[in-house]
């Protein structure tokens, strides 16, 4: 029997706690209080302990082209940092991981997801237009207590983890008031993966008003003066309202006020997402000079020629959402190999795991399919090249390229391993095929954030995972019956 099988999920956590701290509207941050690791005597798996490991013999996909890949090569961590990446490595004192039959590879980078609304896959039903993920989420984000965002987030960063997600950037736009920021931060520091939080507006809230610069200005003070209170592992920005009328269910704001709206975050130094699928919205940006680096648009599905060209001109960066845009209807299409003809920043991303998954594996496979589908076989449209959007591009696009999106001495260790002898991967062939034609979130073995192991032999490590899918549950309940829907 594999330990996967034998082991219980009833690990201890601190969710319980942090999840009654982020109850009450001021939780304070304190960095990792809850966050335990090694669950040997609450029935989770042991890993190897240590500050300092070496990982032996895996086939090393480092995505660093200098350095390549190594078919026996090994990955040397010292406190949180990669320090080697070598064949037969000196590493005297490191813990050995053996990656035999592994590929070991950079964690796998998310550039939008909305996780306060994991939770609410609980309502959706295919094919009725009344429990579709819009309408379900803004009927119901409303109702979100603080703790509800909390739950939501850890139950989303579950599955992300197991899937092999390190880095993400979680695209907060139910924020409806400081202490929604606070819940999702601590969802995300009790998780322990790495990235992005941006701080969005409040569902059905009021759109004819500035952001709530003070509240932002409050997190930015409260969780980002001090780079040790999130470990280093998060960094701030803001989600913008959409611009266009009638272009999402969530409504719109004027050009002005969102011009407003990114000065103030402009000034406060934080980076800006915004959905942008609608026709011709690069072109008015660009009339509007609202491009710029720090910008992060979400879903390049009807973008022209001349626009690619503008966003590579500006250096804003696209997230491409590919599970979720490939249910758009033919007109939309994903223009991946055109941008990345124009040489455009590119990400790929989650965005509703409530409806599609926390599942990169697909994601990348099915953007490969989907623009071989609509222009035959591109040259340099490959799987590795996929694969370097859901690493090293996307950690790029998300401005940690110097901090993590490949192997490389230097950079932080943000690590994972994926069975190759896994029946849906073996034999082992080409490993870049293996994951992107092959893979699924179940031949991950180990994931690793900052040096620490986050998931070791498929199990998480110091997460009771039954209690934070239970805790998601009742959230979904109580939710719904405060909205009294559906009915
Ligand atoms: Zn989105």
């Amino acid at each position: 029997m594999s330990e996967r099988a034998r082991v219980t999920r009833r690990t201890l956590i601190g969710g319980a706690t942090a999840a009654a701290a982020v109850g009450a509207a001021a939780a304070a941050p304190s960095a990792g209080a809850s966050q335990r690791h090694g669950g040997g005597g609450w029935g989770g798996p042991t890993p190897p302990r240590g500050n300092e490991y070496v990982l032996r013999d895996g086939f090393v996909l480092s995505m660093d082209p200098a350095i390549g890949d190594l078919p026996r090569g090994d990955v040397h961590v010292r406190n949180g940092q990669i320090v080697a990446v070598g064949e037969r490595l000196r590493a005297h004192g490191a813990v050995s991981i053996d990656a035999r039959d592994k590929i070991v590879m950079p964690g796998l980078v998310d550039t939008h997801w909305h996780l306060w609304n994991a939770s609410m896959r609980a309502f959706m039903v295919n094919g009725v237009a009344d429990r579709a993920y819009f309408n379900v989420t803004n009927i119901l984000g409303p109702h979100f207590t603080p703790i509800d965002t909390y739950r939501s987030t850890r139950l989303g960063l579950l599955e992300g983890v197991a899937s092999g997600i390190t880095t993400v950037h979680d695209w907060s736009h139910n924020v409806r008031g400081p202490e929604y920021a606070d819940a999702s931060l601590r969802g995300l520091l009790d998780a322990g993966v790495r990235g992005r939080f941006s701080y969005g507006w409040a569902q059905r809230g009021p759109l004819d008003v500035p952001m709530d610069v003070d509240g932002i200005r409050r997190t930015k003070d409260r969780w980002f003066s001090r780079a040790s209170t999130t470990r280093g592992l998060l960094h701030l920005g803001i989600a913008s309202r959409n611009v266009v009328p009638g272009q999402s269910p969530r409504g719109s704001i004027t050009i002005e006020l969102a011009r407003q709206d990114w000065t103030s975050a402009r000034e406060l130094g934080l980076p800006i997402t915004l959905h942008a699928s609608p026709r011709g919205l690069v072109t008015m940006l660009e009339q509007e000079r609202l491009l710029g680096p720090d910008l992060l648009l979400v879903h390049p599905t009807l973008t022209t020629e001349a626009e690619n060209a503008i966003v590579v001109e500006r250096g804003t960066g696209w997230s491409i959402s590919s599970v979720g845009e490939a249910a758009r209807g033919p007109e939309e299409q994903i223009r991946y190999a055109e941008l990345v003809a124009a040489g455009a920043k590119l990400g790929l991303s989650i965005d509703a795991s409530a409806g599609d998954g926390a599942n990169l594996f697909t994601a990348m496979r099915m953007l490969h399919t989907m623009t071989t589908n609509r222009l035959g076989a591109v040259p340099g449209i490959t799987y590795r090249r996929v694969l370097e959007l859901a690493t090293v591009e996307g950690a790029n696009t998300l401005g940690l390229g110097d901090v993590v999106g490949s192997l490389t001495p230097g950079k932080r260790a943000d690590v994972i391993t994926i069975n190759r002898l896994d029946p849906n991967m073996a034999p082992p062939g080409d490993p870049a095929t293996q994951i992107v034609g092959l893979g699924q979130p179940r031949n991950v073995d180990t994931v690793m954030v900052d040096g620490k192991i986050l998931l070791w032999r498929g199990l998480h490590v110091g997460v009771d995972v039954e209690r934070v899918v239970r805790d998601a549950g009742q959230s979904a309940t109580e939710i719904s019956s405060r909205a009294g829907w559906p009915t």
